[in-house]
């Protein structure tokens, strides 16, 4: 199993500033990929949690849709691929963390199952917005189809996401991973 965090903290501010004085991201930086990826651009997901995780992963998934270039599609609780979930714990590996992935396999290159947590409380204590909440669950589905942090400012894909939506660079590395072998990585 390999862990993708977002930590919460005061690095998360640092962005924000940067966003507010206006400084133009630099858009020609590339979101990177790792070597790993589903088979297909396509995974079947379920979602467990309150009718508010629902929400927050169901705008992340018709975002990540709408890119065109990956397929979220609806699946079983005994048929799926991608387990979408949120905590409420604080502590231990999720100190300070906003979300995380997790993923199977690789099996030949290619993951097998992934699990992505929402750390609801810590977002709430953290007075995460629900817009944030939403950034944060686009992020960790960037994690579940192959994406690696950027530097861009831009980026759904920073280290501590939670005011960026996904920009094109970001789709653009989705479209990539799925047409580039796995072994290999942008
Ligand atoms: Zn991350």
């Amino acid at each position: 199993m390999k862990r993708k965090r977002i930590r919460l903290g005061v690095l998360v501010l640092t962005t924000a500033l940067a966003v507010n004085l206006g400084v133009v991201a630099d858009a020609s930086t590339a979101t990177p990929f790792g070597t790993s990826r589903w088979r297909q651009p396509s995974v079947t997901y379920v979602i467990n949690g309150s009718s508010y995780d629902r929400y927050i992963y169901n705008v992340a998934i018709r975002a990540w849709n709408a890119t065109g270039t990956f397929r979220f599609v609806p699946g079983s609780n005994s048929h799926h691929q991608l387990n979408l979930t949120a905590s409420d714990a604080t502590t231990g590996p999720y100190h300070l963390l906003a979300g995380i992935t997790y993923t199977s396999g690789p099996r030949n290159g290619y993951y097998t199952q992934a699990k992505v947590l929402l750390l609801a409380k810590n977002m709430t204590d953290y007075h995460y917005s629900t817009s944030n909440e939403i950034h944060v669950a686009e992020h960790e589905l960037g994690h579940a189809m192959g994406l690696q942090h950027s530097t861009a400012r831009n980026s759904v894909m920073l280290a501590n996401n939670r005011y960026n939506g996904i920009s094109g660079s970001d789709s653009y590395a989705v479209w990539r991973r799925y047409r580039t072998p796995v072994g290999r990585h942008s």
